[in-house]
């Protein structure tokens, strides 16, 4: 892993130990976590973080752009340590998310401009579908 102090600094953000946990604890797992999930996966390690300390590290963290907010339509956020633009795919059975690796829409920002008089800044593509342990009756839970 990078320099945790280093990318910090960077940022210009205080080494808090609730920030660090929230960060490597992102950076570990590929899932895409609530901040629910995220605090009951501290729980163990940090028994006096609180959910509101897990959501102010996470807003922290977001603004300074080391962790990303997604939103694939359900009420709350999910979030991933991956910063890069990257497409996500939500399993409609079990509301697994994972990332779409290998494929990129960079290029759909300069087709959409073709149907639009905007400037396109960004895009924010999920798919919905169902999982392979969903299909296989072999999920977890
Ligand atoms: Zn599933
Ligand atoms: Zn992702």
């Amino acid at each position: 892993m990078n320099n945790l102090a280093g990318i910090f600094r960077e940022k210009k953000l205080k080494l808090t130990p609730q920030r660090i946990a929230v960060y490597k604890f992102l950076q570990s797992t590929k899932e895409h976590p609530s901040a629910e999930t995220i605090y009951k996966a501290l729980q163990p390690e940090y028994p006096t973080m609180s959910l509101a300390t897990v959501y102010k590290a996470l807003k922290t963290l977001v603004e300074v752009d080391l962790v990303k907010e997604i939103n694939v339509g359900e009420g709350n956020f999910r979030y991933d340590g991956n910063v890069t633009s990257h497409p996500h795919i939500q399993c409609l059975n079990c509301a697994r998310v994972d990332d779409i690796d290998g494929i990129s829409f960079s290029d759909l920002n300069d087709k959409v401009k073709d149907y639009t008089d905007y400037d396109i800044i960004n895009n924010k593509i999920y798919f919905y579908g169902i999982c392979k342990c969903c299909k296989d009756n072999a999920c977890e839970q």
